[in-house]
């Protein structure tokens, strides 16, 4: 009973700590958009982080997770959804699945999430933690994401949370015209995210800020 007490307690102070996140760390960098912003409230972080970390689960950096990598930062992970504009209805495709909580934001946002991970421990943690947290609009394949999805292609959105030393051609191909990825990719001077958006008249690149995201492997 005590334990149910503090555990309810514990709960409501994440959630008032994930609030003042979103307030200070992603509405004050100049994330706007307000589907983006509710779905950062809705989706615990600290659901996804190692439990020696809940308790530094709203702050604004990376944390380390298994096998070496790492979950995304929160502003860069608001970011980057914010970049997709989505509105609801779209099917967008993941690559990088992780710790799941980047897919967990997507899910709230879009109609449809398709995820890939190439590493199967960790493909196989995010898939039984977000059923738990009861999400039915995701589909997880293990594999190389850089080969996209080709069977459920094509995508109105896709994010890769991995860096590629170029874009993945199949990640382009496999959008719908209209369509916009974002994308972390190795530039002279360090990583930096770029939004392409694929058109009737060929493709328009936006570098939009340096980052750092672990590196896409197994890619050809
Ligand atoms: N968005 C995730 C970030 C995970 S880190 C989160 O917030 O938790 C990047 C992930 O990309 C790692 O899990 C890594 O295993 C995966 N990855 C690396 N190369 C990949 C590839 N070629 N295809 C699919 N996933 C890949």
């Amino acid at each position: 009973m005590f334990q149910e007490m503090l555990g309810k307690k514990y709960e409501a102070y994440l959630a008032f700590i994930r609030k003042a996140m979103i307030k200070d760390q992603i509405e004050a960098r100049g994330v706007k958009d307000q589907r983006v912003l509710a779905a950062m409230q809705q989706v615990c972080r600290h659901c996804f982080v190692t439990e020696d970390m809940v308790s530094r689960a709203y702050e604004d950096y990376p944390l380390p997770i298994h096998s070496g990598q790492t979950i995304s930062q929160p502003y860069i992970v608001a970011l980057m959804s914010e970049l997709l504009a989505l509105t609801g209805g779209e099917r967008v495709l993941e690559v990088g699945t992780g710790s799941g909580y980047q897919t967990a934001v997507l899910a709230e946002l879009a109609a449809e999430v398709d995820t890939v991970e190439l590493n199967p421990a960790l493909a196989h943690d995010a898939k039984e933690k977000l059923g738990k947290l009861g999400y039915k609009n995701i589909n997880f394949r293990t594999g190389d994401g850089a080969l996209g999805w080709p069977e459920r292609a094509p995508y109105d959105a896709a994010l890769v949370t991995c860096a590629a030393a170029e874009v993945p051609p199949e990640l382009v191909k496999q959008l719908k015209s209209g369509g916009r990825l974002v994308i972390p990719v190795e530039g002279i001077a360090g990583q930096e995210l770029r939004l392409i958006t694929k058109t009737a008249a060929g493709l328009e690149s936006r570098t939009i800020c340096a980052v750092r995201f672990v590196p896409m492997m197994g890619a050809k």
